[in-house]
């Protein structure tokens, strides 16, 4: 029988996260991260299906032992990386410009062409190469598909994917705008259609992924058309630590008048505005909890979070003409239900409102929290990355006949 089980690895700076999941049935027969890496006290957290955490620090120098650490404990489950039933690993690969618009098998070329972007995803593609790199090493004859954020925005109109500037400009720099959380957004909307009994090509929606980073897009019968990240994930929604928009004359006001660097300016907006710049929390739990208390502070974070996300849900309103679905994922997104409440909030006139008790109540699932005779459906779809890098992946293998 050909192999059915996928790998799914997500290689970060100073950490791995990981899933095996076997496609005949979705289960996930292993789920893990490794965080710290580089540093003395790295650590390691796996758990088998049904199966207790194991946990284990120590010094993890690099991605390499990162990848080998992860092979062992999977070994000990007798799920290693010389499993037969292992078809694929599956990357999650940030940033693929305009030439990923699909899951891609790696081969050497694909390898200097995620390289190649560097420039465009500094912080991202480096640690992503890395993992692909080491995932080779370690079992050169198995078929590693890389799964780019950007694909699913690929089908952006140039009206909404280019910035108006200079175009020559644009274009000797690859300025753009490209959009992240794909597969994220790829995933939800799908499960949406799913949700309202209807063909992904029929239906409209509108994609909030409320996370520690955020965004919007607007996807019309399965594809994107536009989304609230550009060239980098720094533009758009109000996120834990990210400013999303702003005048880019902020910048240089900044490097003019207040003195700051472009790095200091980059790490200003990316780790020291958002959520956390603006009330010092990023996490949306304890916002609410210092909200409900009587913060001043919170409560205007809170405001500007929700402020910035009425305008995006407005605007893709307006850039879908017809909307089937407003939708909410990610960590704010499916548990916040007092994000979901105040977005829609003065809403009725477009068709959209939650139902208090829907909105409220808890559920693993994707479900429906606007009132049963709504205009356009508000829902909660529960994203899942992983399964759709390890879905993309198998298929991808499948297709070209080439499971291991
Ligand atoms: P993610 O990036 O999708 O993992 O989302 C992480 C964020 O989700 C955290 O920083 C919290 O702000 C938020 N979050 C997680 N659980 C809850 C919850 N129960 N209520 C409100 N926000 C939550």
């Amino acid at each position: 029988m050909s192999p059915t089980r996928v790998l799914v690895l997500n290689s970060g700076s100073s950490s791995v996260k990981y899933q095996l999941l076997d496609m005949r049935g979705g289960d996930r027969l292993a789920v893990g991260l490794v965080e710290r890496i580089g540093e003395e006290t790295s650590r390691l957290k796996h758990t088998p299906e049904g199966g207790e955490s194991r946990e284990w620090s120590g010094a993890v120098p690099d991605h390499e032992s990162a990848l080998k650490a992860v092979a062992a404990e999977l070994a000990k489950d007798g799920l290693g990386l010389d499993s037969p039933e292992l078809a694929a690993i599956g990357h999650r690969v940030v940033h693929g410009g305009r030439r990923f618009t699909e899951p891609t098998v790696i081969d050497d070329a694909v390898l200097a062409e995620i390289e190649r972007l560097i420039p465009v995803a500094p912080l991202h593609n480096p640690a992503n190469l890395t993992g692909i790199r080491t995932a080779r090493d370690l079992r050169p004859d198995l078929p590693q598909v890389a799964v780019f954020d950007t694909a699913f925005h690929t089908t952006m109109p140039e009206s909404a994917a280019r910035y108006a500037i200079d175009v020559e400009t644009a274009d000797a720099h690859r300025i753009r705008r490209y959009g992240f959380h794909g597969t994220s957004h790829a995933y939800v909307s799908r499960e949406t259609a799913r949700l309202l009994g209807r063909a992904p090509e029929d239906v409209n929606v509108i994609v909030l992924h409320l996370g520690n980073g955020a965004s919007a897009s607007a996807v019309r019968g399965g594809r994107c058309v536009d989304t609230s990240m550009g060239l980098t994930p720094l533009e758009g929604l109000v996120m834990g630590t990210r400013s999303g928009d702003l005048d880019p004359a902020v910048i240089f006001h900044l490097m003019r008048v207040g003195g700051m660097s472009a790095d200091e300016i980059d790490t200003l907006l990316n780790k020291r505005s958002g959520l956390i710049g603006l009330c010092g929390d990023n996490d949306m739990r304890e916002i609410r909890r210092r909200v409900d208390a009587g913060d001043e502070r919170a409560r205007l974070a809170f405001d500007i979070y929700i402020h910035r996300l009425k305008k995006y849900i407005g605007a893709y309103y307006a850039v879908l003409g017809r909307v089937d679905a407003v939708v909410f994922t990610a960590g704010v997104g499916e548990n916040a239900a007092a994000v979901r409440e105040a977005a829609v909030a003065g809403l009725e006139g477009l068709g959209l409102a939650v139902d208090g008790e829907l909105n409220a109540g808890r559920g693993d699932g994707a479900r429906l929290v606007s009132p049963p005779d709504a205009r356009v459906a508000v829902a909660v779809v529960p994203t899942d990355e992983e399964m759709e890098i390890a879905t993309q992946t198998y298929a991808l293998v499948k297709e070209s006949g080439n499971p291991a």
